[in-house]
């Protein structure tokens, strides 16, 4: 048989019997429906936040009379339950309006994703038509003046009470500045044949102080604080949200507890108490297990450690990540606590060897402190005595993640450097 041929064959042999996806695509698995346990799905019931639902429904049960609500301010640290409360409410609200037949019309905005006053207003403009293609309003392009006043042609052409929340606002407003919310708090002037309220969202509580005290006195009308989740609270949160999502029966005994308090101790949040439950149950699937033992939730929370510091790493500027290397040299070499002349050193023959230039001993020592601040390190300062101060360095990077290899990955002239021989100071 003619060589060709046979290769033919046997291509067209494997991808017939033994496809990768045979095996698990009907894998027994502990999840009923895993995408209940996602960010984007806002449950029925929300535990713990019976309070802050009131607090809203009151306010904007004014929309379903014909008036206009109060402007509002929800802060509360992430996780808290802020946007999943708001999307509740706002569901709720609508779906009220319109079997008493108000016209009730709620936009909620995320202004970490949309993040100026020009792609806000277009955005909340652009969800009240149907008809993309002819009215869209650019991405880009139109002064502002002009995408405010569509939009307020807009709203009154649709008519009603229109409830508009900016959520993450705080996020905006230190990038942008805060005209948005001045026009948009201002809106009511101009419209004629409809009426609108401005919710903002915020996970920083000192946010009004970036505020001109005229847009500050207009939105702070009524605030909303949510406190962090506790332990407990968590656990109930996790019970009612893995009774969906989540085979019955399959948690051992301490798997939410453990979560909850691995969450409690960050500060609170839901969101990492639910993704600690989701991955550990993903573990469990992957071994193949009947159940959910607490080593899966350790095993999850390493995972998820490693995850959120890998990005970390791997967009760090190339002269920050130099030092992390030199530091990294160092311990390579059984170095503890090394001070900032070590590291100097070896950041010096580390730079040689890329080609690059070695900063100043200034830039070096506050490229240090900013590795500290990003948690990869720890630089303690020490006093010793007359001889004066000196900071003691050591990496705090998880050992399940490997920080060459991910530099190497971002700086291809940094594959190699850690295995390289360098002279080393305390040693000569
Ligand atoms: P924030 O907006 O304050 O950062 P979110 O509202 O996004 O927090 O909540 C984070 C996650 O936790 C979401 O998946 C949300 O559905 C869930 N969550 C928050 N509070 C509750 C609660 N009381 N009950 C059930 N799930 C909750
Ligand atoms: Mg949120």
């Amino acid at each position: 048989m003619p060589p060709r041929q046979k290769a033919r064959i046997r291509t067209g042999d494997a991808t017939m019997s033994d496809n990768i996806f045979d095996d698990i695509i009907n894998r027994k698995t502990l999840f009923v429906n895993k995408d209940l346990l996602r960010d984007n799905h806002t449950p029925n019931e929300l535990p713990h936040r019976t309070k802050e639902i009131k607090a809203l429904s009151m306010n904007l049960v004014e929309a379903l009379n014909g008036n206009i609500p109060s402007n509002m301010t929800l802060y509360g640290v992430t996780g808290a339950g802020k946007t999943a409360v708001a999307s509740y409410v706002c569901n709720q609200l609508e779906t009220k309006g319109s079997r008493i037949g108000r016209n009730v019309n709620t936009i909620m905005v995320n202004c970490r994703q949309i993040d100026t006053q020009y792609r806000v207003l277009a955005h909340i403009g652009n969800s009240l038509t149907e008809s993309y293609e002819i009215d869209e309003i650019p991405f880009t392009g139109w002064p502002v003046d002009r995408v405010f006043s569509e939009l307020v042609k807009r709203m009154d052409s649709k008519g009603g009470v229109f409830i508009i929340v900016l959520d993450e606002i705080d996020h905006l407003v230190k990038k942008a500045g805060d005209d948005l919310l001045y026009n948009l708090t201002n809106l009511n002037q101009s419209l004629k044949n409809s009426r609108s309220c401005v919710i903002g969202i915020s996970n920083d509580l000192k946010f009004t102080e970036f505020l001109d005290p005229r847009v500050r006195s207009r939105l702070g009308q009524l605030d909303v604080i949510f406190n962090p989740y506790d332990a407990s609270q968590l656990q109930d949160i996790l019970r009612q949200r893995a009774a969906t999502s989540i085979k019955q029966g399959v948690l051992s005994d301490g798997v939410v507890q453990l979560c909850s308090a691995l969450a409690a101790q960050e500060h609170g949040d839901a969101r990492c108490a639910l993704e600690l439950l989701r991955v550990s149950t993903e573990k469990a699937d992957e071994e193949g297990k009947n159940s959910v033992m607490i080593k899966h939730v350790r095993v999850a929370q390493s995972q998820i450690e490693a995850d959120q510091i890998t990005p970390v790493i791997s967009s760090l500027p190339k002269q920050q990540k130099l030092v992390l290397a030199a530091i990294l040299i160092n311990e390579k070499y059984g170095l503890k606590n090394i001070e900032t002349g070590q590291v100097q050193d070896i950041y010096a023959q580390v730079c040689l060897s890329v080609g690059q230039n070695a900063l100043t001993q200034r830039r070096v020592r506050m490229l240090i402190s900013n590795l500290d601040m990003l948690g990869l390190i720890t630089a303690r300062v020490i006093s010793r005595g007359r001889m004066g101060r000196t900071k003691e360095i050591n990496s705090c990077i998880p050992s399940n993640v490997e920080p060459m290899v991910i530099m190497g990955e971002s700086e291809p002239e940094m594959v190699g450097i850690f295995d390289k021989n360098y002279r080393h100071q305390s040693r000569l």
